[in-house]
């Protein structure tokens, strides 16, 4: 509907732009009791200055004269749908998954989602899946498999043993953020030989030592190198906050360390995603075939 660009009832920000529909208001619409011709009074009171919900039974309901768009029949079958999708919900706190809010599609890049689904071989059993549709309409071609008992000993092992690359990686970034911390030094105390000469320049020129043409130019000579010092060395601490941000390769293996505890320990679902939630910023899936490639990038 986004792309059809069928205007929403609500999301509309203060600038006059549209959000496009989102999830919440297209449940508010297939939920909404206006469409089964009802229209109601006093949602909402205000008491003591704070404006409070009414509870449903002293609200006023009456039948409008608008158009019905659903039967009371539809209606009912459209909040039992919702419902159920909400108890399958990976946001509510009922049904974490461990891979909860972590898991991307390699191929599209979105997020994945879980289905709980139970049959007579596997019992009940997560899968996850990708949902994404493109801007054409076309899906997403990747597919899912079923999260099983071998899918998390693979996964547990991706994740305690770092791949090789990543370290070289992080080892790499580190001594970057070495370099870097090194050049700022430098760069440091050359301003501040810059600034002592630019002082000595107009002692010199009080003392009447040199003339105010051969000041001028010499100041400005040195007001330009000092004026260049100084934006380089905004640009590096700017560069060396970023870099700091980057975890060093001790870091990583302290945190795997926290990781395998608490995963050890976990039991419920919601325990295994906060435990991987401490040391994994997102796991990439991709499956082709039967072959499931996970990439783990880590916090
Ligand atoms: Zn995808």
């Amino acid at each position: 509907m986004t792309d059809n660009k069928i205007t929403t009832p609500y999301n509309i920000m203060p600038d006059g732009k549209n959000k496009g529909w989102s999830n919440i208001t297209v449940q508010r619409l297939l939920a909404s009791e206006i469409h089964l011709g009802y229209i109601t009074y006093g949602k909402t009171r205000s008491k003591r200055g704070q404006v409070e919900l009414v509870p449903e039974e002293e609200r006023i309901k009456i039948m409008g004269t608008h158009e019905k768009l659903k039967t009371p029949e539809e209606h009912e079958a459209i909040m039992e749908r919702l419902l159920k999708n909400r108890m399958l919900n990976p946001n509510s706190r009922r049904n974490i998954f461990p891979l909860s809010g972590l898991l991307y599609c390699e191929k599209c890049g979105s997020r994945m989602r879980f289905r709980v689904g139970e049959n007579k071989k596997q019992g009940q059993h997560w899968s996850a899946l990708c949902y994404h549709q493109y801007k054409d309409g076309s899906k997403c071609d990747q597919r899912g498999k079923v999260m099983d008992a071998d899918f998390f000993n693979a996964l547990y092992d991706r994740i305690i043993h770092v791949d090789p690359n990543i370290l070289r990686e992080i080892e790499l970034h580190g001594s970057r953020y070495n370099d870097t911390q090194v050049i700022i030094e430098v760069k440091e105390q050359e301003l501040k030989k810059q600034k002592r000469a630019l002082d000595k320049l107009h002692e010199s020129y009080e003392e009447d030592m040199i003339t105010k043409q051969v000041f001028l130019e010499r100041k400005a000579v040195r007001s330009r190198q000092i004026q260049k010092l100084e934006e380089e060395l905004k640009d590096l601490r700017k560069v060396v906050v970023d870099e700091g941000n980057y975890p060093t390769v001790e870091q990583i293996y302290e945190r795997i360390g926290e990781f395998r505890e608490l995963w050890s320990i976990a039991v419920t679902s919601e325990e295994k995603n906060r435990a991987l939630k401490k040391l994994v910023e997102r796991i990439v899936y991709d499956r082709e075939g039967n072959r499931v490639e996970l990439t783990v990038c880590y916090k």
